[in-house]
């Protein structure tokens, strides 16, 4: 069994920490500890910054072309080594490897999006806003931006955000989640590769220390953060207190409403696949079935049926559908919710504690692993309903119209996702119109946005007020400057008192 070091990368090398403060990274198919992760100290986060800082003139004064030819190549790269670290994905992360192959095809979208930034970052121009005066506006980058990133998505969600910060002349210093920190170094070592300058990307390994240090850090100009509700809440408060600017994008509880003109085979295909897949520890996952009508007598036994026969096991075998937990602690968590579903009185229809995790694959008999749950019967007041899971578990929640659906979906906390299925383009588009979510899927289960389009949620699942990558990434990572220009053979009105109007 290896247990490899995890360190830090500064300043365009792997780079052992000050402190001798290490964290297990565990295989959560296996529970075998396969890597010591580095715990950055303050001084370890100064160190990254001070990089960054030093590498941030040069790299901003690069022309946007050939910063985008330094994306290009690490496209180049990324896509000959994809496989790689989809592998590093399972590994750590525990989701089957064709979903962490989609994870960094996902990832990869945004990176061809930044390779177009010499577009992203024209500006407007107008000629003669007064006779001899013109004005325009410009985009420059803001210095050293920060990202703290969470465990399910290792690789696309640090890719919502040094792609495009980076392309648009900032430099970077990312702290990725220590339950699966290895493809962070992974990414570094390519984007070197590609050509970028030493400095320009950095990454701390660490907890709650470093995240605080990069906070509070006076170089840190901005901060995007993915993670748990609570945690963004902190990060966008303290970080507006500091003076910096934040996006800290949060938990979710999605909702898939199936009306009953819906195709009711499709609706269980997505509401199996977003659910279950990658154990439910996705952001965008559908924990809440809103079974309108008739419905649930329908489509309830085939889903339980369906939860039954998921194939759950180690990710790396390819016909995997569902893999471990990511730690004992989240299943333990998971574990919790559950018995308080029972307990609170909501119907259990399929039990995924009781899953058997003999055929699970060899040498994972000690792995966290659960089966599928499905609850039938959930009310709005129950903990199963109300909080975020973040495990395979599905809540069916019964109402009797598409009005009710809307009005339970928009009194709850969080607004990331939401879909509907549906035959009506009626439905559709009021549902489209009325829901108060940031993404809205009709007749698609996980309305992930495309990397041009940009990705936030609405309520408490997104603190600060532009959405991850596409245009609005480009805003997020620039300031707009406004330059008005007159020369010396154009009028000279004199010492001019009153406010200037156009002449
Ligand atoms: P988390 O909040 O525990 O951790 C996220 C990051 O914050 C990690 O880098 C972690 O090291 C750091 N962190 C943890 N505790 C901290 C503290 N007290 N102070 C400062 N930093 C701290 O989240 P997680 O368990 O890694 O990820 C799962 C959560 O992320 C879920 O709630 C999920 O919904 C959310 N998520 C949201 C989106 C989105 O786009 N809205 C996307 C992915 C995940």
């Amino acid at each position: 069994m290896t247990t490899e070091r995890i360190e830090h990368y500064i300043n365009g090398h792997k780079t052992k920490g000050v402190a001798d403060r290490y964290q297990d990274v565990t295989n959560p198919a296996t529970g075998q500890v396969t890597g010591r992760v580095a715990l950055a100290t303050q001084s370890d986060v100064d160190s990254a910054v001070a990089a960054a800082q030093e590498a941030f003139p040069s790299w901003a004064d690069t022309p946007p072309i050939r910063r985008a030819r330094v994306m290009f190549k690490f496209l180049e790269l990324l896509n000959a080594h994809k496989d790689e670290l989809a592998a590093a994905i399972t590994r750590e992360h525990g989701k089957v490897f064709t979903d962490a192959q989609g994870e960094v095809a996902r990832g990869i979208d945004i990176v061809e999006f930044a390779c177009g930034i010499p577009q992203l970052l024209k500006g407007d121009y107008t000629e003669q806003v007064s006779t001899g005066i013109d004005n325009w506006t410009t985009r420059q980058p803001l210095g050293v931006v920060a990202g703290i990133t969470p465990f399910n998505f290792p690789v696309m969600v640090p890719m919502w955000m040094f792609p495009v910060a980076i392309a648009a002349g900032n430099s970077f210093v990312l702290k990725p989640s220590p339950l699966d920190p290895s493809a962070s170094l992974m990414i570094a070592d390519l984007l070197k590769r590609a050509g970028l300058p030493d400095g320009v990307f950095n990454v701390v390994q660490g907890d709650k220390d470093s995240v605080e240090a990069l906070i509070d850090h006076p170089d840190v100009k901005a901060l995007s953060f993915v993670g748990s509700t609570p945690i963004a809440n902190l990060i966008y408060e303290r970080g507006a207190r500091n003076g910096k600017r934040i996006q800290a994008l949060g938990g979710a509880k999605n909702h898939m409403v199936v009306m009953p003109d819906a195709n009711l085979d499709k609706a269980v295909d997505a509401l199996i696949g977003a659910a279950y897949g990658s154990a439910g520890e996705r952001c965008m996952a559908i924990s809440v079935a809103v079974l309108v009508g008739d419905v649930a007598d329908k489509i309830v036994p085939q889903l339980a049926q369906r939860a039954r026969d998921l194939k759950v096991k180690n990710g790396l075998e390819l016909d995997a559908e569902m893999g471990p937990i990511v730690t004992a602690q989240a299943h333990q968590r998971i574990n919790g919710y559950i018995e308080k579903g029972v307990a609170e009185g909501a119907d259990m229809i399929v039990d995924g504690r009781d899953f058997d995790s003999s055929t699970t694959g060899e040498g994972c008999a000690d792995g966290f692993w659960m089966g599928g749950t499905l609850f039938d019967n959930v009310t709005p007041e129950m903990t199963i309903y109300r909080e975020e899971i973040f495990g395979p578990v599905l809540a069916c929640v019964r109402v009797p119209d598409v009005a009710t659906a809307v009005q339970l979906i928009n009194d709850h906390e969080f607004g990331n996702g939401v879909s509907c299925f549906t035959e009506s383009g009626s439905v559709a588009r009021e549902f489209g119109r009325r829901i108060q979510v940031g993404m809205v899927g009709i007749n698609v289960p996980i309305p992930v946005p495309m990397a041009w389009h940009g990705f936030g949620g609405w309520k408490r699942s997104m603190f600060g007020d532009t959405h991850a990558y596409g245009e609005e990434g480009v805003r997020f990572y620039t300031k707009q400057k406004s330059i008005m220009q007159r020369w010396s053979d154009s009028i000279d009105a004199g010492a001019e008192f009153a406010m200037p109007t156009a002449k």
